[in-house]
């Protein structure tokens, strides 16, 4: 494929395209065959440390950039972006496995953070303000908190890296950026867009490896990162927020979900069905954001698990590059394996298949559309991110057992309400420890919103106005006036 072949399969590093030290590399695969790609550079920890050598180098003068500078370069990223949409669409489809059209959509949403930050750039604002025992003057200006590690899961391969490329580069700040191994072409490409678009040398530096934990670490040590910005599992948020501890880093966290959503008996149904199939089905499942814990009030769980069964029976299945394709492959065996694996436990425990669940034959990672009801309250799928295209419907009767249902769990990111009383869906979503809630809708991301979670669901946001400040340090001068 042209695409494949177009992109860079090196480290970039200082403004260079490098092989590995090592000259290791590693096999990207299509979801979709199993077959390999391509393979690019699998970097060492010696390759880290120069890769955040550059970042440092590269830090005082791109702090003293002009904002305005910082921000053209973004927008004309964005410009690039859109421009190869049809490119960029079917590298992520190939590497990542979701359909075209979901991949379009992705391109999409990943430029307007480049948009979204060229417009910031230039809105850092500090402030000004007189003690209150009038003599002092305290002028508080921000600036940019320095060298950053940006580490990136697979599941939103452009995505994930613009929402924290585009502040970073906003703010004044120099990044190390580890893409996962599954999906590192998208990354790959986002350099070349970049240094088009004009970002001088060493500003973005991009590491692929198949050696997260040991290239990490050491540079979490080494005392010359500022700040980790992190999209994954909770469980490796953990690890890597402890290693932060002892060298004292910044931290931005976006981890995993376990999103609820409640249909309640006023709801309207055809939305809420459409809202559920956004929020189940956006990316296969495999989105942090994805509904994983369905709640129907009993008056209407019967009719909802049937139309929802229905809409999910009729979609169809197959490689992300056919056309028609609405469900593509699972990013790989082992996450086909954990959907399976969930609802064989579910159905053991007591649920009842109304479509679906059956693992089939053939290459590819691909699932079926998979709708559950009658889930054991001691079924593992409750409090596990499915990552999959499976629904796991249960029944409440009242608003309390409903909320109570929902917060039950350590995640807090994305929440979905469905009801047309304006009342109950406020009360709700005040009620509810998730950091986004979509009433009568399965769609929360935007760039323009602050995205992040709650409890062990992360800390920080990505996007919005706040989404700048991540990368951004407070300073506040004291000037005596005298009298
Ligand atoms: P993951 O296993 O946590 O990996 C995420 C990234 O961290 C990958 O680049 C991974 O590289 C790297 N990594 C793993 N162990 C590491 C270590 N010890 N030190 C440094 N880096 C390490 O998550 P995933 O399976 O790729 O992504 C799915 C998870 O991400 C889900 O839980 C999902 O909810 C979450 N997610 C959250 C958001 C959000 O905005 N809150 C968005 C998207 C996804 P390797 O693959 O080489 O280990």
């Amino acid at each position: 494929m042209t695409v494949v072949r177009d992109v860079p399969k090196q480290l970039f590093i200082g403004g260079d395209w490098q092989d590995a030290e090592s000259g290791r590399t590693l096999s990207v695969d299509d979801p979709a065959t199993g077959e390999e790609l391509c393979q690019v550079a699998d970097a060492s920890p010696a390759d880290g440390r120069r890769a955040v050598e550059a970042a440092v180098a590269a830090q005082a003068a791109w702090a003293a950039t002009a904002p305005r500078v910082r921000s053209e370069i973004l927008r004309r990223a964005y410009d690039i972006i859109i421009a190869r949409t049809e490119d960029l669409a079917l590298l992520m489809t190939l590497e990542m496995g979701k359909p075209l059209a979901e991949a379009r959509a992705e391109v999409a949403y990943a430029a307007e953070f480049f948009r979204w930050f060229s417009e910031e750039a230039v809105r850092v604002d500090g402030d000004m303000m007189t003690a209150p025992d009038g003599r002092n003057r305290l002028l508080v200006t921000r600036q940019p908190v320095g060298p950053c590690l940006l580490i990136t899961p697979w599941n939103f391969p452009l995505a994930m890296g613009t929402r924290k490329i585009g502040p970073a580069i906003a703010a004044g700040c120099t990044i190390v950026l580890k893409p996962a191994p599954q999906t590192p072409l998208s990354s790959l490409a986002l350099a070349e867009i970049l240094t088009e678009a004009g970002l001088p040398a060493g500003v973005l530096n991009i590491v692929t490896t198949t050696d997260a934990a040991g290239v990490v670490e050491p540079l979490l040590r080494g005392g010359q990162i500022r700040k980790l910005s992190f999209t994954g599992s909770t469980q490796v948020g953990r690890i890597l927020l402890a290693q932060c501890a002892d060298t004292v880093i910044r931290t931005s966290m976006e981890l995993g979900g376990n999103a609820p959503l409640i249909v309640f008996a006023d709801a309207d149904l055809d939305v809420a069905v459409e809202g559920t199939m956004v929020a189940k089905m956006r990316n296969m499942g495999e989105s942090c954001c994805a509904a994983n814990r369905i709640f129907v009030h009993t008056s209407v769980a019967e009719e909802f698990a049937s139309r929802l069964a229905a809409r999910m029976a009729a979609l169809t299945v197959g490689p992300g590059t056919e056309p028609g394709t609405d469900v593509g492959p699972l990013i790989d065996n082992a996450g086909r394996s954990k959907a399976h694996d969930l609802v064989r436990d579910a159905v053991k425990r007591g649920a009842t298949v109304l479509t679906g669940g059956e693992l089939p034959e053939g290459p590819g990672c691909f699932y079926p559309p998979t709708v559950l009801t009658g889930i054991a309250p001691d079924s593992a799928i409750i409090d596990t991110e499915i990552f999959g295209p499976v629904a796991a419907i249960r029944t409440f009767e009242t608003e309390d057992e409903a909320v109570a249902a929902a917060n039950d769990t350590e995640f807090g990111l994305a929440a979905y309400l469905f009801t047309q009383n304006l009342d109950r869906a406020l009360r709700v979503a005040e009620r509810l420890e998730s950091g986004m809630i979509g009433i009568n809708t399965g769609l929360v991301s935007n760039p323009a919103a602050p995205f992040g979670g709650v409890k062990q669901s992360g800390l920080g946001r990505e996007g919005g106005r706040v989404g700048i400040d991540e990368f951004l340090e407070y300073k506040y001068l004291a000037v005596p006036v005298g009298a």
